[in-house]
């Protein structure tokens, strides 16, 4: 039996997932979102895998516990579970949203020899959770792609300990992960992160050095 929390989540995870359909950011059926339901015991509520995103209801959502386990709700937990179960761990966070938009897969790759996208003098910057001017730096870092998540999640735990100031992080050629104290923080931080990644993605086709 689901709690009103879990249902409530739910729901506004799907709303979430069709409306980041729209906006390109998870096609078909990429990306995930989750949302800590309680901290004690640790439940979250995540997208089911498989589950197309444009066409997401409450029912293709499930709950699950700190190993990743379903515990309640419909369908299996996505490959990616282990990843939101580490962002939430490192952070804190209420609220884990991964998408695979176009810029985030071009940029990922682009700056994967830096090891990360730096990304700075923009206004919408103070859009990000404790930034005050459009002077600050916001550093993606960017990790490697796996199909083993379980493998890696724990790297990825220990590289958001070693960078508490990021916002979000960037899986190459994959797309991006945010989080936020709560939901709704979490969303925001999506909205401005894309933004970003698409304004950085095309001043660099303005200038000409983009593609590469
Ligand atoms: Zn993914």
């Amino acid at each position: 039996m689901s709690s009103p929390a879990f249902e409530e989540l739910a729901g506004r995870i799907a709303e979430l997932g069709r409306q980041a359909h729209l906006r390109g950011w998870v096609l078909g059926t990429s990306g995930n979102f989750s949302a800590v339901v309680s901290r004690e015991p640790l439940r979250l509520a995540i997208t089911a895998s498989g589950a197309d995103k444009g066409r997401l209801g409450p029912s293709q959502v499930l709950e699950i516990d700190g190993e990743g386990r379903a515990v309640g709700g419909g369908g299996r937990p996505s490959a990616e579970t282990s990843l939101h179960l580490a962002v939430v761990r490192a952070r804190g966070a209420g609220a884990v949203l991964h998408t695979h938009s176009p810029w985030s897969t071009l940029l990922s790759d682009a700056h994967a020899g830096a090891g990360g996208l730096a990304i700075e003098g923009y206004e919408m910057l103070k859009g990000l959770d404790g930034v005050a001017t459009h002077r600050h730096r916001e550093w993606l870092p960017i990790v490697e792609n796996t199909q083993d998540w379980a493998a890696a999640a724990p790297g990825v735990e220990t590289l958001l300990k070693e960078r508490p100031e990021a916002h979000g992080l960037l899986i190459r050629r994959h797309g991006m992960y945010t989080w936020g104290r709560d939901f709704a923080e979490a969303v925001r931080h999506l909205e401005v992160l894309e933004f970003l990644l698409e304004v950085v993605g095309r001043s660099g086709e303005k200038e000409g050095t983009w593609p590469r």
